[in-house]
């Protein structure tokens, strides 16, 4: 299958300099594979599908950044962008009819160039026909996703998992400056609930909240199937995932410390389960 007419092609890495789109550098990646069989903390899935490699989001505390293995790529994360243009052809080789997939666990796949490139939409469109249909969880912290709330309304088996770090802008606007508002990604979970479709709020990272119960509340009234919640997690070990230095950083600065994490989860647990709704997890 040839790349869908929407999809904007992009140079190959050989080719320099590459263009922008936003703060982010972006070429093509046509050999590099989309699905990776599911591992770690998602060895309960199939698969992880990642459309892009590298997220023009770079947020302080991306975990995705200690896989990169060239270190001056590491250290400029959240500027380059690399496309998988060859997506459609290895999913169209795929049977992955009722398998678990989850999109993305490296990248977002609606980063704002999404809107440019169409990739990730080319994808959920090709696996939405009956006979390829897969289980699948989308990981966002982006309102793009509202854009294609008609293509999952096709699928039996959807969730959305709209990562939802903190109730303060302040506080976002330090440590993911490059995403979305608060609202704006409540507004598009608001959506996909008007539509049928399940949602789950992330709190992974948790930041510094201001009002853990009202968090909780306004979460709630998503009927969130899951709310998961984690603190950062730091590793030294080469290649393992690992919080970034700024985010920690800008923790130990804001005396959010792994004491105030827990403090503040049993807050919003227990006001969650007053709404019946349990933590659960990413899948
Ligand atoms: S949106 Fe996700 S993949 Fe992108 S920089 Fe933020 S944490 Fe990393």
């Amino acid at each position: 299958m040839s790349a869908p007419a929407q999809l904007r092609l992009f140079e190959p890495l050989t080719q320099a300099p590459p263009p922008r789109i936003g703060p982010a550098a972006v070429c093509s990646r046509p050999k590099s594979k989309v699905l990776q069989p599911g591992r770690g903390a998602l060895a309960s899935m199939d698969y992880s599908l990642n459309p892009y490699i590298g997220c023009s989001f770079g947020c302080s505390y991306c975990f995705a950044a200690s896989f990169v293995a060239d270190e001056e790529k590491k250290a400029a994360w959240g500027t380059w962008v690399e496309v998988k243009e060859n997506a459609l052809d290895e999913l169209a080789r795929a049977d992955l009819k009722n398998k678990t997939i989850f999109m993305s666990s490296s990248t977002d796949p609606y980063q704002p160039l999404e809107m440019q490139t169409g990739l990730t939409r080319s994808i959920v469109e090709f696996l939405s026909t009956p006979f390829r249909q897969p289980r699948l969880t989308v990981q966002t912290r982006s309102p793009i996703v509202a854009r294609d709330l008609d293509v999952f309304a096709l699928y039996d088996r959807v969730r959305i998992n709209m990562s939802i770090t903190t109730d303060s802008e302040e506080v976002r606007k330090r440590f993911e400056p490059k995403c979305a508002s608060i609202d704006r990604r409540f507004e598009a979970l608001e959506q996909a609930v008007a539509k049928g479709i399940p949602v789950a709020v992330c709190i992974c990272p948790m930041l510094p909240i201001e009002n853990p119960a009202a968090f909780a509340r306004r979460i709630a009234a998503l009927k969130p199937r899951a709310v998961p919640l984690c603190y950062f997690h730091a590793s030294d070990r080469p290649f393992s995932s690992t919080t970034r230095p700024e985010a920690l950083a800008l923790a130990k600065e804001m005396g959010w410390t792994e004491q105030e994490y827990g403090r503040t989860k049993t807050e919003m647990k227990s006001e969650l389960a007053r709404y019946g709704i349990g933590g659960g997890g990413f899948s």
